[in-house]
C-alpha cells in the first residue's frame, strides 16, 4: 500500500489544470491516476490537420451511446481522449472561451456563492496560462464565410483561436510535473467512514489498494466520474442494486442530466481550386515543420461563431463533415450547426460493476422535441447564409441534406440520418447550492469527506461552445477551494 496527500483520478483537461494550481496553492504531494494506454502516432497528434485520425484510436475510449430514437436508431460514436491530456490529446484544439451565458449560469447554480466577476477572473488566468494561438491558415472556404458573415446582425462570426503552441497540439503534460503519475483504472473509492481515503485501482488484470491522507478528487470526466461514483455506491439506488453494489447514498442525479451539443453538417460542393487533403504536399510539411503555418496546422474546424444571438453555433469546415479524411474529387465545404442550449438530456449507467466495462449511454438527443425544431431552423439559416450574397456565387451545390430536401419534414428526416455528436458530453454530476445537486459548490461530492468532483460533469449545463476553456476554468477554481480545505486540515 502506498499513501500520498491528495489522489486525482484522471489526467485530462481538468486535471492538469488543477494539479498546477494545486501546486502553487499548496505544498501537497499529488499523485495522478491514468490508465495505462498504447499512444496513437505522434504524427496524427501534433499535426492538426490529422486530429480526425485520432477518433477511434488508441487514444480513444471508443465509446458509443445507445441507440437513438430520434436519430434512425444510430449508435453514436463518444470518442473520449485516454492518456496523459484526456481529451486534449485527440479534440479539435478550438479554445471557446465560458460566455457571459456561461458565467450568470455558474453564479445561479451556485447561489451567488461565486460571483461573475470571480469566474470571468479565473476564466481569464486559465486563458493565460494556455496561451490559446491565432490561427496560422485559413481555408479559402473560411475566408469565403467569414467575409460573407461579417456584417450580420446580431451574429458573431468568429475564426477560432487554437489550443496550440507554434501550430502544434498544445500538450499539457508539463502542468502535471512535480505529480507522481500512476497508470491504473480507478474502480471505486475506499473509504474510512464517509471519508475518502483512497482508491481501488486495476492494473491489467490486478487490482491495488493507493491511499491518501487528504482525499481524493475525481477528474476522470463526463463518463468517467459518474461512473467511479457509482461503482463506489453512490447513484441511483435502483440501478446501483441491480449491479449488487451496496448503495452508500442514494443520489438520483448521479449520471443523469447528460447533455451534448447535436451537430448537423450542411454539405457543399464549391468552386474553389483547392481540395484539402489529409496528406498534405511535401512543401506544406516543410513549411509547418519550420514555421508552423500552412495548411498542416489547420484544425479543419477553423471558423464559425455564434448566430441568431447566441442561439447556434456554426462550424466551417473546408471538407466534407461526414466523409472526411477520404478524400472527393472536387472541393468542399460544410456549414455544421448546433443549438446552444439544447433542453435535451441523457443518462450514464453502468452495464456491469467491473471497472473495465464500458458505460450504458443514452444520448438523450431530441427527446425534447424543441431542440429538433429549432435545429431544422438552423439548417434554413445555414441554407440562406449559403445562398445569400457573397457565398451563393462561389458554392456549387448543397449535397446535405441536399436540394432535394426542402421543408420542415425533410430536414428533420436528414437530422436524423446525418446529425452528430459535436463531443460535448457535459453536466452528469452537476455542481449547485440545490439539495439534489450531486456535488456541491465547494466540487465536494455531496455528503462525504475528502472527496470532490472537479470535471465537464459538474457543470450545471453544456456550455455555449466548445467546453475545454469552461472545464479549466471550473478546475482552476476548484484548486483554490480544495486548497483551502485541505491545507486548513493539514
Ligand atoms: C474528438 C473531440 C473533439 C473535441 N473538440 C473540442 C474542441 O475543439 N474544443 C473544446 O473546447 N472541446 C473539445 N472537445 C471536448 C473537450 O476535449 C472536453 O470537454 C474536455 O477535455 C473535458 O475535460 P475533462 O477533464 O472533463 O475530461 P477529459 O479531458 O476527457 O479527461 C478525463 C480523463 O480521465 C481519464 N479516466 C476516465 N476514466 C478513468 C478511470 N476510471 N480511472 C482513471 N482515469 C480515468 C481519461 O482517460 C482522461 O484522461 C472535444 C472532445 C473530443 C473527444
Amino acid at each position: 500500500m502506498e499513501e500520498t496527500d491528495l489522489i486525482v483520478v484522471g489526467s485530462g483537461a481538468a486535471a492538469c489544470v488543477l494539479a498546477y494550481r494545486l501546486r502553487q496553492q499548496s505544498g501537497l504531494r499529488i499523485t495522478v491516476v491514468e490508465p495505462e494506454s498504447d499512444l496513437a502516432p505522434a504524427i496524427d497528434r501534433e499535426r492538426p490537420s490529422r486530429w480526425l485520425k485520432l477518433i477511434g484510436s488508441k487514444d480513444d475510449w471508443k465509446l458509443k451511446t445507445e441507440p437513438c430514437d430520434r436519430l434512425a436508431s444510430r449508435r453514436i460514436d463518444w470518442p473520449r481522449g485516454r492518456g496523459i491530456g484526456g481529451s486534449t490529446r485527440i479534440n479539435a484544439m478550438i479554445w471557446f472561451p465560458p460566455t457571459a451565458t456561461d458565467f450568470a449560469n455558474w453564479e445561479t447554480a451556485c447561489g451567488g456563492q461565486r460571483s461573475i466577476d470571480q469566474w470571468r477572473a479565473a476564466a481569464s488566468d486559465v486563458e493565460s496560462l494556455v496561451q490559446p494561438e491565432t490561427p496560422r491558415f485559413l481555408s479559402d472556404a473560411s475566408q469565403q464565410f467569414m467575409a460573407a458573415t461579417s456584417g450580420f446582425a446580431n451574429a458573431e462570426p468568429m475564426i477560432y483561436r487554437r489550443i496550440n503552441r507554434n501550430g502544434r497540439r498544445t500538450d499539457f503534460s508539463a502542468l502535471l510535473d512535480g505529480a507522481g503519475v500512476v497508470r491504473g483504472t480507478a474502480d471505486r473509492v475506499l473509504w474510512h467512514g464517509e471519508r475518502a481515503v483512497g482508491v481501488n485501482l486495476v492494473q491489467g488484470d490486478r487490482s491495488r489498494e493507493l491511499r491518501s491522507r487528504c482525499g481524493v478528487v475525481l477528474c476522470a470526466g463526463a463518463i468517467g466520474t459518474p461512473s467511479i461514483l457509482m461503482r463506489s455506491g453512490i447513484g441511483p439506488a435502483e440501478d446501483l442494486s441491480r449491479h449488487d453494489i451496496i448503495v452508500r447514498v442514494d443520489r438520483p442525479n448521479v449520471g443523469r442530466r447528460l447533455q451534448d451539443h447535436l451537430v448537423m453538417p450542411v454539405i457543399f460542393e464549391t468552386k474553389s481550386k483547392n481540395i484539402f487533403r489529409l496528406d498534405p504536399a511535401v512543401r506544406d510539411v516543410a513549411k509547418w515543420m519550420v514555421t508552423g503555418a500552412g495548411s498542416v496546422s489547420s484544425n479543419i474546424a477553423e471558423c464559425g461563431g455564434l448566430f441568431d444571438g447566441g442561439r447556434f453555433q456554426v462550424h466551417v469546415t473546408p471538407t466534407n463533415y461526414l466523409t472526411f479524411p477520404k478524400l472527393s474529387d472536387t472541393a468542399m465545404m460544410t456549414i455544421a450547426i448546433n443549438l446552444t442550449r439544447p433542453r435535451s438530456s441523457g443518462t450514464v449507467t453502468l452495464s456491469s460493476p467491473h471497472a473495465c466495462s464500458l458505460p450504458v449511454i443514452q444520448g438523450g438527443y431530441g427527446r425534447d422535441d424543441r431542440d429538433i425544431e429549432e435545429l431544422v431552423e438552423g439548417v434554413e439559416m445555414v441554407r440562406s447564409i449559403a445562398r445569400g450574397s457573397g457565398l451563393g456565387e462561389w458554392v456549387e451545390r448543397e449535397l446535405i441534406p441536399g436540394q432535394r430536401r426542402e421543408g420542415e419534414q425533410a430536414i428533420r428526416k436528414a437530422i436524423s440520418r446525418y446529425a452528430q455528436t459535436l463531443y460535448h458530453p457535459t453536466g452528469s454530476c452537476q455542481f449547485g447550492n440545490q439539495i439534489d445537486s450531486p456535488v456541491d459548490v465547494d466540487f465536494k461530492v455531496r455528503g462525504f469527506d475528502g472527496l470532490w468532483a472537479v470535471d465537464a460533469s459538474v457543470l450545471p449545463s453544456v456550455t455555449t461552445g466548445n467546453p475545454t476553456a469552461s472545464v479549466m476554468t471550473m478546475a482552476w477554481v476548484a484548486a483554490e477551494s480544495i486548497a483551502g480545505t485541505t491545507v486548513d486540515r493539514s
